[in-house]
């Protein structure tokens, strides 16, 4: 609290993120980051783009980056908009986008920076809760909105809504916008990603991001994916507020990273049948696993506490996600590692239950 403060900034209720701790022999499963690296063609394309140039404001229009999504995704460059992390480019969705005289709708357990956007422009939403096995069904929002908004999968639960469902939310509702935030999609099954309705829905906006399945959190590199007119929308927002959202190292990295497509693929399918491998063991321990199509899994014990076991694990140098939210405060969110990694958790629960 500060007298300087307005009461707009003492009434906000900022984001919290996941812990970023300073020491280094814990074992970090709490963030969904990747555990591979970056491709190496990424680490020389921004070794590369660390010359004199740097004294250059980058291309405003990200032109070469959006020409790359645009081939890689068969779209037009008009069709793709690119910014600081995918939570930027969240935040100009809901200032651009969902500023509506109707209430906004999302998933009450979802993405926790929802609401926090919502507050910060003044938003109204209404929450709709998942089904009891923690399932989304499209089927809920069939209401009168001003927007609609779920990850999918969904965060925390790694759930997967299909694309069938998403189109026919698509047909029932035409006069809002409906963002699908994927941040997770390339850890799904093939064909999961609502990109290919971009062409027939012109209220549909897809979100993506480098951070999790490309390994370049530490860059911050988020794109959307939609009509040319919603992209021209989120432009607008953009340029009233930062012309130079990425920059020349930021740039080159994110080229690069969807031109070496075999390394992408190779650390996703890693990932996938190091998720499968981890399923399976916390079963073996009397874990409840949701169904997940993510690169973490949402668990409980039911004769654990949630709470107790993150405290547990922490003692043990690994740390995962635990909210303290209704209805998923028995839950853990734990991050796929590397096969090692997804090893020492399970002998740290094991250790734990077994006393
Ligand atoms: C991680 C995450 C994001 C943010 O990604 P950045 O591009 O790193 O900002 C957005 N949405 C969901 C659901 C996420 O889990």
């Amino acid at each position: 609290m500060s007298k300087y403060w307005s009461e707009f900034v003492t009434r906000l209720d900022p984001y919290t993120p996941g812990e970023q701790p300073a020491i280094n022999n814990l074992t970090k499963l709490n963030t969904n980051e990747n555990p591979y690296p970056p491709s190496p063609a990424v680490m020389d394309a921004m070794r590369d783009a660390v010359n004199d140039d740097l004294r250059l404001y980058p291309p405003p229009n990200a032109d070469q980056f959006k020409q790359t999504l645009a081939e890689y995704f068969q779209l037009t460059p008009a069709q793709v908009f690119v910014g600081n992390g995918s939570d930027e480019v969240l935040a100009h969705v809901f200032n651009g986008l969902f500023r509506q005289p109707q209430s906004i709708l999302f998933p009450d357990i979802s993405y926790s920076f929802y609401p926090v956007y919502c507050g910060l422009y003044s938003i109204e939403y209404n929450k709709v809760p998942l089904a009891d096995d923690f399932s989304l069904d499209l089927n809920d929002y069939r209401q009168a909105n001003g927007g609609i908004i779920f990850p999918n999968p969904n965060a925390p639960t790694g759930r997967l809504v299909s694309l069938p469902a998403i189109e026919a939310l698509l047909q029932a509702n035409r006069n809002s916008v409906v963002v699908v935030d994927e941040a997770y999609i390339d850890f799904a099954e093939e064909g999961a990603s609502a990109v290919s309705l971009i062409d027939q829905y012109d209220n549909l906006l897809v979100v993506q991001t480098l951070s999790k399945s490309r390994a370049l959190a530490g860059l911050r590199i988020g794109y959307a994916l939609g009509s040319a007119q919603l992209i021209e929308g989120l432009e607008r927002i953009k340029n009233s507020f930062n012309s130079y959202p990425l920059g020349h190292v930021q740039l080159a990295a994110a080229v690069a990273s969807f031109t070496d497509r075999d390394y992408f693929n190779a650390m996703r399918v890693q990932v996938i049948d190091s998720r499968e491998v981890l399923v399976g063991k916390l079963e073996r321990l009397g874990f409840a696993v949701l169904p997940s199509a993510a690169n973490f899994v949402f668990v409980r014990h039911p004769e654990h506490d949630g709470a107790v076991l993150a405290q547990a694990l922490r003692e043990k140098n690994i740390i995962i996600r635990h909210f303290k939210s209704p209805r998923i405060d028995q839950f853990l969110r734990i991050s796929v590692g590397t096969p090692q990694q997804n090893q020492q958790l399970v002998d740290a629960l094991d250790e734990i239950i077994s006393v």
